[in-house]
């Protein structure tokens, strides 16, 4: 087990595409940290530098107390599950999982009946290395619940049994850190949510450092102690998966992060009758005293309102508070909640999720009611800054 220390590290692929750039971060002995962003944003090429797959173009990288820059994969004491599993097809599933371990023995040169006449203590101590090592694959495969397939071979086995064994192949290794690429997008909806638990229980068993790629994000914050949220290469925040979800750091983590994701209305700040208002084109929202202060020296300029599709709910008659006016345009019943598609005339596309006892008709004029309190501002454009955060 050991802490795991990114420092100021790049990488500029041939073409001098920056796949990485400068991205520091302190991942914790024992921590599961989630490496989470859209396709492209750099997350994988981050875990093979870890992994050692791929070089470091600048920067620094320690596992534990070793800068791994110049040692090679093997040597780093690390241990990576692929999402296409790479499992060896002419090998059992036993075999699969011993084998990192039997290429790694000590004593394997001896573990031949011949020595056991010319150098008994040898012979010896290479078969107590090996029962070592199948009492591990037992425990491992006991573990992961697949001690019935340890004689089969992989073509045998279903998606989410070639992941276990994968997943049994790292346990075996004892290794400082797990990583772990995109291991579960090969398996069926429902399957990922199971290997996602068992992936979780297990981390809470084995207590090993763990670092995951997802693109995902309700897997990353499913499974982070922190999640790590990317995007062209940068991290644009690190922390717990409530903390991104609360208090996202701009509109790209704020948009990335939710389902359905944040709705974003553009307009202005006003002033009227010593109150604060949002004006949205359509409809005015009273700003909530807890973002005042930070927002009244703002009415020159655009400005844009992050509103999660829960602080959105019927308001029935009432017409006081913040109250949004918008006509249906779908609903999407969830069985409890249901996906409410409303409009604007400034903004045609706003999803509220609300409770699936409401009465909403498609083509209806509704009002709903807004937590301001709740909602977050930012400043305009696509990576505008969270504002409300101060
Ligand atoms: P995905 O979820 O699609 O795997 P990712 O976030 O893991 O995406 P990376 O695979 O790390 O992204 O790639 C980051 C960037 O580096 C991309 O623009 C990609 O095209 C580029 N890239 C990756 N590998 C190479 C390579 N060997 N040569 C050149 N560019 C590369």
């Amino acid at each position: 087990m050991a802490e795991v220390i990114l420092e100021n590290v790049c990488k500029v692929f041939a073409g001098n595409v920056k796949a990485v750039d400068d991205v520091s971060l302190a991942i914790a002995d024992r921590e599961f940290i989630v490496l989470v962003g859209p396709s492209g944003c750099g997350k994988s090429t981050t875990l093979r530098m870890v992994a050692g797959l791929e070089d470091i173009s600048a920067g620094t990288i320690r596992i534990g107390d070793r800068v791994v820059n110049n040692i090679a994969p093997k040597d780093r004491n690390i241990a990576m599950v692929f999402q296409n599993y790479a499992l060896y097809p002419h090998m059992t599933v036993y075999k699969n999982m011993a084998f990192g371990l039997m290429l790694r023995r000590q004593h394997g040169f001896w573990d031949n009946l011949l020595w056991a006449l010319f150098a008994p203590g040898k012979f010896r101590a290479a078969r107590a290395e090996r029962r070592q090592i199948d009492q591990k694959v037992r425990d491992a495969a006991k573990m992961l619940g697949i001690e019935n397939l340890l004689e089969r071979r992989p073509k045998a086995l279903s998606g989410g049994q070639r992941q276990r064994v994968a997943v049994g192949r790292a346990i075996v290794r004892e290794p400082k850190a797990y990583l772990f690429d995109e291991p579960l997008s090969n398996l069926d909806a429902k399957l990922r949510i199971e290997m996602r638990a068992e992936i979780k229980k297990l981390h809470r068993r084995v207590q090993t450092t763990t670092i995951y790629v997802t693109h995902d994000q309700e897997e990353a914050m499913t499974l982070g102690d922190r999640v790590v949220v990317m995007k062209d290469g940068l991290v644009q925040q690190v922390a717990t998966p409530f903390e991104v979800y609360e208090r996202p750091v701009n509109r790209f983590v704020a948009g990335f992060v939710g389902t359905p994701p944040m709705n974003f209305l553009e307009g202005r700040l006003l002033q009227e009758n010593g109150r604060l208002y949002f004006d949205e084109g359509d409809n005015r929202l009273p700003v909530a005293d807890v973002h005042r202060a930070r927002l009244e020296s703002r009415t020159d300029g655009p400005i844009v309102v992050g509103v999660r599709p829960e602080m959105l709910s019927p308001a029935g008659n009432s017409s006081s508070g913040a109250v949004l006016k918008a006509r249906v345009a779908v609903v999407e019943p969830l069985g409890d909640r249901m996906d409410v598609h409303v409009g604007t005339s400034r903004h045609p596309h706003i999803t509220c999720r609300v409770d699936a006892r409401q009465t909403i008709r498609e083509g209806e004029s509704t009002t709903f009611a807004v937590e301001m309190d709740r909602v977050h501002f930012f400043e305009p454009g696509p990576m505008g800054r969270n504002i409300t955060l101060g």
